[in-house]
């Protein structure tokens, strides 16, 4: 366990009122530096005095980076924008509601009202072993405490480990990923776009991060584009509890039908990898294929291939496999409607 000692260690606090001045901070500090969002698992680094951050640098200041923003191409949401907002956004709510539904779904009110959407997607793993201090993989050891006979795997990865087997616990991702969001980056040398699902690494490219930010990196907002709005949405989230609780899996998609016909779908899944999983091969095995169980039964089998499940966590392949051909078939999103 985490060693707590009486004091936090000291840091120097910088509030800035800029995205300029953020990053000239963060630049000047480089590894020293932790960037504060809604502080939800940054401060919990800091509590249990695993990370020893020398400056933090807290963006609550900066106006630039809050509110959402309709655009030629959709909307824009600030990166400090509070998840509460984004599920309660007319504007999301309107056209892209899968967007608001998964924010609506994480954590609790509290949660939502303090947490922020940036910071919601880049967020750390939950992997306690990790959290708790213990020098694995993950944290520069040679060890991974999850992935033992006796390990605390049942909310683990099924799918694309490597050595680490922790899963990316984001509600938001999936979600951004099936809309085909695109996320403005501040790097030292400049503004980056990148695709939704570009933005997560998993542990084959770094073992160390869940995303692309390094030390100076500014994630800043979160583009949406027409293409998607109003579309056929599935949501859904399985958790132990229905409040204050990280999913077990979600599932997240964006469906255009015709008639019965698929014509198009973006879908991903998270909490099965260290990434959340756009299924690229699902979506094209139902394209133009009829919305019905049949095509959603074939569907959900091709999404768990090459699934590995770890000692207490095998429950999540049928459940992968059910949720899948849920988002295809719609049934749940019924059941919510109703
Ligand atoms: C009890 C509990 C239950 C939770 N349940 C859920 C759940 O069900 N579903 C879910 O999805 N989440 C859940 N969370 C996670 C919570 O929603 C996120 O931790 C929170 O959204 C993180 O957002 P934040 O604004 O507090 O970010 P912070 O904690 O401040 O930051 C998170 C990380 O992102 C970095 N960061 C934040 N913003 C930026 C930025 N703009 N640019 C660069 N780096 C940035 C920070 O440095 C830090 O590493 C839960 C958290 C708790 C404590
Ligand atoms: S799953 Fe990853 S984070 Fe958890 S103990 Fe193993 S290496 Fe560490």
């Amino acid at each position: 366990m985490a060693v707590i000692r009486d004091v936090m260690p000291a840091f120097q606090l910088y509030q800035p009122s800029s995205i300029a001045d953020a990053q000239k901070l963060l630049q000047q500090n480089g590894y020293d530096a932790l960037v504060l969002a809604g502080g939800l698992d940054s401060m919990d680094w800091l509590k249990d005095r695993i990370r020893k951050p020398q400056a933090v640098v807290d963006l609550s200041g900066i106006a630039e980076l809050k509110g959402i923003r309709e655009t030629a191409d959709g909307v824009e949401i600030g990166a400090m924008t509070t998840l509460t907002e984004v599920a309660q956004s007319p504007v999301i709510r309107q056209r892209y509601g899968l967007l608001s539904q998964a924010a609506s779904l994480v954590a609790s009110p509290q949660i939502r009202n303090q947490g922020t959407i940036g910071g919601n997607l880049s967020q750390d793993t939950r992997c306690w072993y990790y959290r708790a201090g213990w020098p694995c993989y993950r944290a520069g050891g040679n060890i991974c405490y999850a992935d033992t006979p006796v390990g605390r795997n049942r909310e683990h990865a099924i799918l694309h480990a490597e050595r680490c087997v922790a899963v990316n616990p984001s509600d938001t991702a999936p979600a951004c990923i099936a809309l085909d969001a695109r996320f403005v980056v501040m790097a030292p040398k400049g503004q980056q776009v990148i695709d939704a699902e570009d933005y997560f690494v998993g542990p084959d490219l770094d073992i160390t991060r869940m995303n692309i930010l390094r030390p100076g990196y500014l994630l800043t907002a979160i583009r949406i584009p027409l293409k998607w709005a109003n579309a056929e949405f599935y949501f859904e989230k399985v958790r132990d509890r229905n409040v204050w609780d990280f999913p077990l899996m979600n599932v997240a998609s964006a469906m255009r039908v015709s008639g019965e016909t698929i014509q198009d779908m973006r879908i991903a899944v998270n909490a099965v990898a260290a990434r959340p999983l756009r299924l690229k091969m699902v979506e094209e095995s139902v394209r133009g294929k009829p919305r019905n169980a049949a095509t959603g039964e074939a569907a959900g089998k091709l999404a768990v291939q090459g699934a590995v499940p770890l000692q207490f966590n095998a429950y999540k392949i049928p459940l992968m496999r059910n949720l899948v051909k849920r988002a295809i078939t719609g049934v749940e999103e019924a059941a919510w409607a109703s």
